[in-house]
């Protein structure tokens, strides 16, 4: 690792948090240079401290440590993202020969300084009982490089000297807490501690000297690794199974197919999908096809802490073929085998232990995918994303090990506990999901008011959207009008032409390897153009047939597949337009094509319904959006209409009020509404049209 210490950088800390102590900005500066390598740290991995004196509210010194708070991510830290603690009592705790996880999680809460501060890293105690006052902790790589070996210890002595004490693997708590401190008292030269299986701790008295030993010692550790590994290489290459030749279409098949595998019903009956994160490099897919690859599956994390991100084990995934039933029957017995023996080691952990927990779900969150790479999972995308990083991290670490020496795995025990610590879990903030969450939807059109409505609606929903549009300038303005609203990690954008269907199959394809499938598609891109019939030039109703119909059964038909190899069922809810029983003068060409795309989608509800695929309509009326994203429609019919009827832009607007039975102007959130309404699938309906347009008699559906 680089070791980054910058005097003038520091400063400039100390400079910008002008109200907290000079030693806790600093504590800030160092900790984002750890954050910001990801050999050291991964995600909220890793927690760094300082100790400071500070006066309290009666004017009485108390020592007081800042710890980092839980979860909270290094790279990004604020001073307000540590803890601050009141040391004595922390520190009395050592005399305690048990301490349960509640009473635990009682003290580090009774004992902060502000009661709004995050709840402290599970790694407090530690922190808290070793005098040092900065002390930097992480999970290198290059340390567990060392520490998971079979030989272990020996590797770790040579490598980093006698002013590192190694203890065996606790768990975080009472129990790692103590192990640290007996082994500073018996030796308080020291600089670094590592426990097998887990990490490095460095301290010093300053910012600068913890921070420098942390770089001192994985240098040490990767100079070490990389001497032993010398010349050797790991993995005999398989001489079987040719990688596919087409990487990017075999990568989407098998996202669609094992989203479907995995997707499953939670104890509130809802269907739970996940999102997918694709890793494919040289390296990776190098790995990927050694005989030893399935190995590598089974020889769990490299932390127990990373179990929370992608399980112990991974499943492995010969080859993808060609034909899709053969990929289904694949994907289905690699995660039957998998949850098979999850649920099997559970049994086994609870009994042995003598516990009761509730199961988790036994689905994988990695696959390591012959000549493909790391596919991994996660309810959110975030998830998702954690789970492929420290999946390569574990790869690389493994494929070093082995070189150097040979691969130690972590027991299945100790994995076990720290997988159903409450604390754990308490990292992944469980709170019940928004509807869609876990769902991909697809927006055709979206550079639109309507476009927009709808993104907005379903992003408000939980749903991960897909918008798309021909036209890159609108699209970007809606994009970053979304991206200022919600989480933009769940935000994808697209240019494809609707009208060509082989840049819709291809659209979709990237759709599936970027997020994992689609769950949701809303054919929205229209087109309008008016002329009376013996005025309507016969290209330009090609044009407006092209998208408004053609676009439409293109959406429907590309999807198809995908819902097919998922099968999980899904929706797609077309916009459609009050014209289509309410038609215009002069409005030929858009009243025609949008009641044949009607007409096409009832015959899609027909068909997919064995699918569990639904589809619905939605008839807009006269919505007109807003200055920064105007409706692209009445752009082009509203200067016509304002001439005709002699209105304004504004008196236009009124107008289209006045001529609804309820007296109200559409917005593009009421039509997004409605398709967030047949999206969550709170009625048994398919085939159905749904008027957004305030209530017109001539339009009723019939
Ligand atoms: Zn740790």
């Amino acid at each position: 690792m680089k070791n980054s210490f910058d005097p003038k950088e520091a400063k400039k800390f100390t400079a910008r948090y002008p109200d907290v102590p000079p030693e806790l900005a600093l504590r800030v500066y160092t900790s984002r240079l750890i954050g910001g390598d990801p050999s050291l740290v991964l995600h909220g991995g890793g927690n760094t401290s300082v100790k400071l004196r500070i006066k309290n509210i009666v004017g009485e010194y108390q020592e007081v440590l800042f710890v980092k708070g839980s979860g909270v991510d290094l790279a990004a830290i604020e001073p307000s993202g540590f803890v601050g603690l009141e040391l004595d009592p922390l520190r009395k705790l050592r005399k305690l020969s048990h301490l349960p996880d509640e009473e635990m999680e009682n003290q580090l809460q009774i004992h902060k300084i502000y009661f709004s501060s995050p709840d402290p890293s599970v790694e407090a105690l530690l922190h808290a009982f070793l005098p040092s006052r900065y002390i930097d902790h992480t999970h290198a790589d290059f340390i567990l490089t060392l520490t998971n070996q079979r030989p272990g210890e020996n590797f770790l002595k040579e490598a980093l000297g006698s002013r590192v004490a190694i203890i065996p693997y606790l768990r975080p708590g009472l129990p790692l807490a103590k192990g640290v401190l007996e082994r500073y008292e018996e030796n308080p030269e020291i600089e670094a501690v590592v426990v097998v299986h887990h990490g490095i701790f460095t301290f010093g008295e300053d910012a600068k000297t913890a921070y420098e030993r942390m770089a001192q010692y994985v240098n040490k550790a990767e100079a070490y690794v990389r001497e032993k590994a010398r010349g050797k290489a790991f993995g005999i290459a398989r001489t079987d199974g040719a990688p596919p030749k087409d990487p990017g279409a075999a990568m989407a098949r098998f996202d669609q197919a094992v989203r479907g595998a995995c997707a499953f019903r939670d104890k509130d009956g809802r269907l739970r999908r996940f999102y997918v994160e694709v890793r494919h490099n040289d390296e990776l897919r190098e790995a990927s096809l050694f005989r030893e690859a399935r190995d590598l599956c089974l020889s769990g994390v490299l932390g127990p802490d990373h179990v929370i991100r992608t399980k112990n084990h991974w499943a492995y995934i010969e080859g993808i073929p060609e034909e899709d039933s053969k990929l289904q029957q694949i994907v289905k017995e690699a995660v039957e085998i998998y949850t098979k023996a999850y649920d099997q080691n559970f049994s086994e952990q609870v009994r042995v232990k003598g516990i009761e927990r509730e199961k988790l779900d036994p689905y994988p969150r990695v696959f390591l995918v012959a000549g493909v790479g790391i596919v991994a999972l996660g309810f959110t995308r975030k998830e998702a994303r954690i789970a492929a990083d420290v999946a390569e991290h574990t790869l690389q670490v493994k494929l070093l090990a082995n070189a150097m020496g040979e691969y130690g795995p972590i027991s299945e025990s100790h994995v076990f506990d720290m997988e159903y610590w409450p604390l754990q879990q308490k990292k992944l903030g469980r709170t019940p999901p928004p509807p869609l969450r876990g769902q991909v939807a697809v927006i055709t059109g979206a550079g639109g008011a309507i476009g927009l409505g709808i993104a907005d609606r379903l992003l408000a929903a939980g749903s991960a959207v897909v918008i798309s549009d021909i036209d890159e300038a609108n699209l970007q303005k809606v994009y970053s009008h979304l991206a200022k609203k919600y989480d933009a990690s769940l935000i994808e954008s697209l240019l494809f032409d609707v009208t060509d269907y082989q840049a819709v199959e291809k659209a979709f394809q990237e759709i599936s390897c970027r997020l994992g499938g689609l769950d949701i598609l809303v054919p929205n891109a229209g087109v309008a153009h008016v002329a009376r019939i013996e005025d309507l030039d016969p290209e330009k109703f090609d044009r407006v047939i092209s998208v408004n119909l053609k676009g439409t059964f293109n959406a429907i038909k590309a999807a198809i597949p995908i819902f097919k190899r998922q099968g999980t069922g899904g929706n797609i809810i077309v916009v459609s337009s009050k014209n289509v029983f309410d038609p215009g003068a002069a409005f030929g060409a858009y009243s025609a094509s949008k009641a044949a795309a009607h007409q096409i989608s009832k015959i899609a509800a027909l068909e997919l319904a064995e699918l569990g695929v639904r589809v619905n309509l939605v008839n807009p009326d006269a919505v007109f959006g807003n200055e920064e994203v105007p409706s692209k429609l009445w752009e082009l019919v509203g200067p016509e209409r304002m001439k005709s009827r002699g209105l304004d832009p504004k008196g236009l607007r009124e107008y289209y009020r006045q001529r609804n039975l309820l007296k109200v102007q559409v917005t593009a959130e009421h039509v997004g509404n409605a398709v967030v309404f047949f999206a969550t699938e709170a009625t048994p309906t398919t085939g159905a049209t749904l008027p957004i347009d305030g209530g017109i008699s001539a339009a009723f559906p019939r």
